[in-house]
C-alpha cells in the first residue's frame, strides 16, 4: 500500500488547511478542543456546519447530484484528518450521515426535495429514535406502537438514550406497525416533528454531569403517513442501511490528536527531579501499546479506503474498526487520567465552557480528562455494543 500523497493530494491538503485556518474562529477551535462527548453541542456545531455548507464542503460522502463534493475517498480522508488536526467542532451525524443517506436510498421524490437541502444547510436538527427501554442490542424487539388512523399513525410508547432530543426539531424513528409474525417484519421507519402534541422529552444526566441523552415519551402522537420512509413494515431494511453509515467513518485522525494530547500532558508533568511520566516504564509501555493500536487502525482504514475506491464493500471491517477504535480511545483516556493525576477528580464544569475564561484548577487538560474518560465508556455501547460487533465478526469473518 502506497501511503504517500500525490502532488494533487498535497495541493488539496494545503487548500483544506488554508480554509480551516481562515474559517475556524478561536471560539470554534476552543469548542472543538473542549468537546468531551461524541460530537459538539449545536451552539457550536451548527455555525460550523453553516460555514462548511457555504463553502460546499458539508457533505463529502454524499453523491454530487445531492450536494456532495465529488471528492475521491482519499480526499475525503484528507479532509477529515485535517478537520481533526485543526480541532474543528464535530458535526452531528444524525442528519448528514444517518437520515440523509436513508432518504436518498428509500425516500420519495417529495421527501428528497424537501429534506435533503435542509439537512445540508443545517436547517433541521435531527435525533435518532431507535433504542427503547426493552430494545437495545435486540433492536427488532422494539414496541413503540403506531396504529393506523386514516392518513396518520397514532404513536404510543417510549424511546430511550436519544442523543440531543432536547435540541432536535425532528426525529427519525422506528415504530411497530405489526405485532404478529417475525419481529423484523412489523417495523416502519418514520420522520416526525419533535413539537408534535403528545411528545415529552425527559433528560438523563450522564456520569460526567452532561445532558446529552434523553428518554422520549409518546402519548397519542399523530404523525402523517407522508413521513414514512419506505413501505409500511419494511423499516428494518431502511434501519440496517442507516447503521452502515453510523458505524463508518475514520477514527485514526481523532485518536492521533488524543495521543498527542496525552504525550504533551505526560511530558509536562515534571517532578522536582525533572523526571516526568514518560520516564515511567509502565506508562511508556502502555502509551506505546496505544500508539501501535492506533497505527494498526490507520492502516485498516487505508485498506478500507482502497476497497471503497476499487468499488468493493468493506463488509465486516466497519465492526472491526468500531471495536478497535473505541477500545483505543478508552485506553488513551485511562492514560490521560494517570497523566493529570489527582486533578482528574476535580469537577470543573465552568472551565469546560468555551469562552468562559476561567482558569482551570491544575493543568489545562485536567478540565476534560475525566469527562472524556466517562463519556467514552459509552463509545463501546452506542451504535451497537462491542460484544455485538464481535458476534458479527465471528459470523462474517470466522464463519462461526
Ligand atoms: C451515550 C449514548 C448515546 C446513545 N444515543 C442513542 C441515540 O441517539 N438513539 C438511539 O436510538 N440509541 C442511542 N443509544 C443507545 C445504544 O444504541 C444502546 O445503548 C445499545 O444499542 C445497547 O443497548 P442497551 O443499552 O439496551 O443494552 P443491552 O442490549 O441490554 O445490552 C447489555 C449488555 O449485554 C450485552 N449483550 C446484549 N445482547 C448480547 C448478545 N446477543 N451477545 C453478547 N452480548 C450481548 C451488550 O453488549 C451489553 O454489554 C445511545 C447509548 C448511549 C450509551
Amino acid at each position: 500500500m502506497d501511503l504517500a500523497l500525490t502532488t494533487d493530494e498535497l495541493a488539496f491538503q494545503a487548500e483544506v488547511r488554508g480554509f480551516l485556518d481562515e474559517a475556524l474562529t478561536p471560539e470554534l477551535r476552543e469548542a472543538g478542543r473542549l468537546t468531551t462527548s461524541a460530537f459538539s453541542e449545536p451552539e457550536y456545531n451548527r455555525p460550523w456546519q453553516k460555514k462548511l455548507f457555504e463553502k460546499g464542503w458539508v457533505a463529502p460522502s454524499w453523491p454530487k447530484a445531492y450536494g456532495g463534493t465529488g471528492w475521491s475517498e482519499m480526499r475525503r480522508a484528507i479532509f477529515s484528518a485535517e478537520c481533526a488536526r485543526a480541532g474543528a467542532p464535530s458535526l452531528s451525524p444524525m442528519g448528514l450521515r444517518m437520515v440523509g443517506p436513508c432518504i436518498m436510498g428509500y425516500g420519495t421524490d417529495e421527501q428528497k426535495a424537501f429534506f435533503l437541502p435542509r439537512i445540508l444547510a443545517g436547517e433541521d436538527y435531527w435525533c435518532q429514535g431507535y433504542s427503547e427501554p426493552g430494545a437495545g442490542s435486540d433492536l427488532a424487539s422494539l414496541q413503540l406502537r403506531a396504529d393506523s388512523d386514516g392518513d396518520h399513525y397514532v404513536l404510543n410508547g417510549s424511546k430511550i438514550w436519544t442523543t440531543h432530543a432536547h435540541h432536535a426539531n425532528r426525529m427519525f424513528c422506528l415504530v411497530r406497525t405489526k405485532f404478529d409474525g417475525k419481529p423484523q417484519q412489523g417495523i416502519t421507519f418514520l420522520l416526525l416533528e419533535m413539537n408534535t402534541p403528545g411528545i415529552t422529552v425527559k433528560p438523563i444526566i450522564t456520569l460526567a454531569g452532561d445532558h446529552e441523552v434523553n428518554q422520549v415519551f409518546f402519548d397519542d402522537v399523530r404523525v402523517a403517513k407522508s413521513g414514512r420512509v419506505g413501505e409500511e413494515n419494511r423499516g428494518w431494511t431502511v434501519a440496517k442501511y442507516l447503521l452502515e453509515f453510523e458505524r463508518g467513518g475514520g477514527s485514526a485522525p481523532g485518536l492521533k490528536v488524543a495521543l498527542g494530547r496525552v504525550r504533551a500532558m505526560a511530558s509536562a508533568e515534571a517532578s522536582d527531579d525533572g523526571r516526568n511520566l514518560l520516564d515511567d516504564a509502565d506508562f511508556r509501555a502502555r502509551l506505546a501499546s496505544a500508539e501501535v493500536a492506533v497505527e494498526a487502525i490507520e492502516m485498516t482504514e487505508h485498506r478500507v479506503l482502497a476497497d471503497l475506491a476499487g468499488g468493493r464493500n468493506p463488509g465486516p471491517a466497519s465492526s472491526m474498526l468500531k471495536t478497535q477504535g473505541t477500545e483505543a480511545i478508552q485506553a488513551i483516556d485511562e492514560l490521560a487520567i494517570d497523566a493529570v493525576g489527582a486533578y482528574a477528580r476535580v469537577d470543573q464544569p465552568f472551565a469546560r465552557r468555551p469562552g468562559a475564561n476561567v482558569a482551570p484548577i491544575g493543568p489545562r487538560h485536567s478540565v476534560t480528562a475525566m469527562p472524556r474518560y466517562l463519556n467514552n465508556r459509552a463509545a463501546s455501547i452506542y451504535g451497537g455494543s462491542n460484544q455485538i460487533q464481535r458476534d458479527i465478526m465471528a459470523r462474517l469473518i470466522l464463519g462461526l
